[in-house]
């Protein structure tokens, strides 16, 4: 050393204590649940492919199979219409795709997407992608009304118009606003117009039964308590389905690549759990209680779909002059993890694009915060949130609080 004094080494932001969080953000991914966290551990110690003819990859092919049939028993569908995915946006992909691809050749060829407006980037990207790539392919956005709920009538309209077999993607509930869409409605007039239905069923899975007639159905393990990169795309018999990744025939050809075999165990052990529903009406409880005690502190807060059907553990709400990029910081470090708008942009705040369809105003969306409450969630973490907003309703009006 030649006796300089070495830099201070700036002070490190304390870690936040990830474990003491409290977590009210299911919709963008429900933390393991312990039952699939046993069957993930029990999976990987097979140590076998699924493929393999010998006794361990028959053991890790006993696995796939039962999860398989669980993950179905969930959905109300046939166990060998399920194939495994890397998740949901990949299951809406290949619904997608698959779809379009899959009737180039036949008579009744797919020439139509129609997408509601408050579709997860998943369906809206992808169906954008194939509509500027494949020729003679278009796509259009079904108008929701204010309520967040899909326009039935504008569809019927859309689906009377112009010609070409249609495919038509309504999600079963929307991640942000949590409101439910009309699918038994939609699925007959969709059969009227001999067009095909892609339900997205990711938040709506292990939430609200999945009883409507869809062509293709998508869930995503880790929004019921899975690993996440597992989800699954169930396609009923005879609907088109050309593969997206191809490769040594796994799921029945549909989609090639060795399974995830942990995390297929734990997308059936959560989905076994979520089955009997038997939760939603405590977080249902928690979250009315939750919304009752907004209004009764700041009467003037807005709950988007509130008039709607909705999923019981969610609530979007705003309240006036508390901003959710400012909100969102206070909250978390306060030790709380909600989100601002859509799940997967979690963190990034921009306009929402779902309350956009429901003609929210673009000052009032930017106060949307969206808590949704899981299966771990408590009495007393709503309390905590609470306490957390009251201090922060108190500073973005200081001459009321004083
Ligand atoms: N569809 C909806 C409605 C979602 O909320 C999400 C994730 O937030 C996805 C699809 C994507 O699922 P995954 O994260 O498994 O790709």
């Amino acid at each position: 050393m030649d006796g300089q004094s070495l830099p201070t080494p700036r002070a490190k932001p304390p870690k936040p204590d990830i474990e003491a969080m409290i977590y009210l953000d299911h919709n963008a991914t429900s933390p393991l649940r312990p039952e699939a966290a046993v069957a993930m551990t029990r999976a990987s110690e097979i140590g076998g492919n699924p493929s393999s003819v010998h006794a361990r990859g028959r053991a890790a092919r006993a696995v796939v199979e039962d999860a398989r049939e669980a993950v179905a028993k969930l959905a109300g569908a046939r166990t060998q219409d399920v194939i495994f995915t890397s998740g949901g946006t990949e299951a809406n992909a290949l619904a997608l795709y698959g779809a379009v691809y899959g009737s180039l050749e036949a008579e009744a060829r797919i020439t139509r997407i129609f997408v509601s407006a408050i579709e997860h980037p998943a369906v809206l990207a992808n169906a954008a992608a194939i509509a500027e790539r494949v020729a003679g392919v278009r796509m259009a956005e079904i108008p929701v009304t204010a309520d967040g709920i899909v326009d039935v009538e504008a569809l019927r309209a859309m689906l009377r118009e112009g010609k070409g077999r249609t495919l038509v993607c309504v999600m079963a509930a929307n991640n942000e606003t949590g409101v439910v869409q009309p699918l038994d409605q939609i699925a007959k007039h969709i059969r009227d117009a001999g067009a095909l239905l892609l339900v997205d069923g990711v938040q709506a899975a292990g939430k609200i039964p999945l009883a409507f007639d869809a062509d293709y159905l998508v869930m995503s393990g880790h929004k019921i308590g899975a690993l996440e990169g597992i989800g699954c795309l169930i396609a009923k018999e005879g609907a088109p389905l050309s593969p997206l990744v191809a490769g040594g025939g796994q799921e029945r050809g549909k989609r090639g690549g060795t399974q995830n075999l942990a995390g297929i165990a734990s997308f059936g052990a959560a989905a076994s759990a979520a089955a009997s529903l038997g939760d939603m009406p405590r977080q249902t409880a928690l979250r009315d209680r939750f919304e009752a005690e907004l209004i009764r502190r700041w009467p003037q807060t807005i709950v988007f779909g509130a008039r709607a059907r909705r999923l019981g553990n969610t609530s979007n709400f705003a309240i006036p002059r508390v901003a959710a990029e400012t909100a969102l910081m206070a909250l978390d470090l306060d030790g709380l993890c909600v989100s601002s708008g859509a799940a997967c942009s979690s963190g990034k705040v921009k306009a929402s694009h779902v309350l956009s369809a429901m003609d929210v105003a673009d000052d009032i969306a930017a106060g949307a915060l969206r808590v949704s409450f899981g299966w771990n969630s408590t009495d007393s973490d709503a309390d905590a949130l609470l306490a957390s907003l009251d201090k922060l309703v108190a500073r973005a009006n200081p001459r009321a609080a004083a």
